[in-house]
């Protein structure tokens, strides 16, 4: 058995939360055999010989979905200082100023 679809998935990207639409092909096999031992039962049929196709599309689905759902590829998030976003500002950066916990170890005076 094979079972191909496109699913289309609209939310905001997980990097910089604006709204990405992608869509994924599902190619998935299934083999059912009657009598062929465990090996050959998909977990998808049932004693009936019921297809069970909503829950083979849902764990297809799952398989072929990455990690991480981002508007593109090459999505650059957000800064994690101040959240701007990186994809609207590339040059963006911060100044590094000193780390607060060394602080105190500017004040030190060697003389
Ligand atoms: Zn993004
Ligand atoms: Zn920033």
């Amino acid at each position: 058995m094979r079972l191909r679809f496109e699913a289309g998935l609209v939310g905001p990207c997980m990097r910089c939360l604006e709204p990405a639409d992608r869509h994924f092909d599902v190619d998935s096999r299934e083999v059912h055999q009657p009598g062929g031992g465990d090996e050959l039962q998909s977990p998808y049929v049932d004693a009936e010989d019921e297809l069970d196709l909503q829950a083979w599309a849902r764990d297809a689905l799952a398989l072929a979905l990455p990690a991480q759902i981002v508007c593109r590829p090459d999505c650059a998030g957000l800064c994690p200082e101040c959240g701007a976003n990186l994809n609207e500002e590339p040059d963006h950066r911060h100044d590094a100023g000193p780390d607060p916990r060394w602080a105190k170890l500017s004040e030190i005076r060697f003389d």
